[in-house]
């Protein structure tokens, strides 16, 4: 046994290859305790680590449960995040969105900022982390808060992100206001087919009615009674939304810019309330 059979194993799963190599790669030093270092010293794992990977790497391909949940973390901005089933898995995508926030907040010395659906807490962490700005995350699962406190922990962030329950807005007061609102709504229109994996996320984290566009319009439409004067209003887009969601934001911003991603597909819009 090897690791090619064993990354064979996924990709004969329909795993994408790039993956699957990248999954072998988390379950050795999860599980083997073979590091990245003892590859890059051109250490091979030995027999007994390959047939524990091979053990897991089974149940993996009959349950397709994401390797992030079995694994209990997942890496985004530079970080480990506990992530559990309650929490959507950070994507790598979100790192645009985070980057320019962070750029935007740092350059105009913004304050406060209100993360909507913050999930595991990946943006407001990593905002907290690479600004001097204090973000509240708001979101309706208690679960999900939970995982987003424990990362606030990990990260060493405390007091600077913090977390309230809330369905969008219900729970942030109006005398809260704030120099940024920033989200990663649920943009899937419901009915899309989805990969195994992805059917283990949590459902309202996904999918949005209206074609994927209810989140953009609730966000949207109470945004400017939260936001500061010259306030910003940033999102993550999902495929194929960001004609409408720029109408939508068009009533109320202004100085509207869409940016793509690496794969070339319009993945975070901004504006600045009039
Ligand atoms: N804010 C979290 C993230 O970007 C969760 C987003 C969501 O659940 N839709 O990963």
């Amino acid at each position: 046994m090897n690791i090619q059979t064993i990354t064979k194993l996924l990709t004969d799963a329909g795993i994408e290859s790039n993956e699957a190599a990248k999954e072998g790669r988390m379950r050795l030093e999860h599980f083997c305790n073979y590091t990245e270092i003892d590859r890059c010293k051109g250490i091979m794992p030995d027999e007994a680590q390959l047939s524990v990977l091979y053990e897991k790497v089974l149940e993996r391909t009959k349950t397709r449960i994401p390797i992030q949940y079995i694994i209990g973390e997942s890496y985004f901005m530079g970080e480990y995040f506990k992530v559990t089933p309650d929490v959507l898995i950070p994507r790598d995508e979100t790192e645009i969105l985070v980057r320019r926030a962070v750029e935007i907040i740092n350059k105009n010395n913004l304050k406060d900022i209100l993360d909507i659906g913050t999930g595991s807490g990946c943006i407001a962490c990593t905002i907290a982390k690479n600004t001097d700005a204090v973000i509240l995350g708001v979101d309706i699962s208690s679960d999900a808060l939970r995982v987003a406190l424990d990362n606030v922990t990990r990260l060493g962030i405390n007091n600077r992100a913090v977390f309230r329950k809330s369905n969008l807005y219900e729970k942030v007061r109006s005398e809260e206001k704030f120099d940024m609102i920033i989200s990663n709504p649920p943009y899937i229109p419901y009915g899309t087919e989805l990969q195994p994996e992805v059917q283990h996320e949590p459902q309202h984290a996904l999918f949005a009615h209206d074609n994927g566009l209810e989140f953009y319009k609730k966000i949207t439409a109470q945004a400017p009674e939260f936001l500061k004067p010259g306030g910003w209003l940033v999102f993550e887009l999902g495929i194929g939304e960001s004609g409408s969601v720029k109408e939508v934001m068009g009533q109320a911003f202004a100085d509207i810019t869409i940016e793509k991603d690496l794969a070339g597909i319009d993945r975070i819009i901004y504006a600045r309330k009039h």
